[in-house]
């Protein structure tokens, strides 16, 4: 009857391997896989997509001047405020709110990659 210490002893390590193995691979952490690089893309000059949703952006507006007038975290749907602006790949970019400014300040891609064109 000697026998319990010893199994309690070799499922501890099992134990541990599983709760680690569910940290490693949680499903609920990112759904989308990262096949994206916001850091290399900005290191390493921007996307050619992203421009060019930039520029349909600037053109948006009415003028090409490389001011958006139109608040890319609303798709262009809202207008922005010049008292909200931010700069990124050389244009002007007016945000409509703290919250869109906010979002496109920590990462302008995305969000101009999140845009949905207008229809
Ligand atoms: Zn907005």
């Amino acid at each position: 009857m000697g026998t319990v210490p010893s199994v309690r002893g070799a499922l501890a390590p099992i134990l541990l391997a599983g709760s680690l193995l569910a940290i490693a691979c949680d499903p609920g952490a990112s759904p989308q896989p990262a096949a994206q690089s916001p850091t290399a893309a900005t290191a390493g000059g921007a996307d050619a997509e992203v421009l060019a949703r930039m520029a349909e952006a600037d053109a948006a507006d009415g003028t090409v001047d490389r001011v958006i007038r139109k608040c890319m975290g609303c798709s262009l749907h809202m207008d922005g405020d010049p008292s909200h602006k931010a700069t990124a790949h050389g244009y002007e970019a007016h945000l409509c709110s703290e919250q869109c400014l906010y979002r496109f300040e920590r990462d302008p891609d995305a969000v101009v990659m999140s845009m949905k064109p207008p229809e």
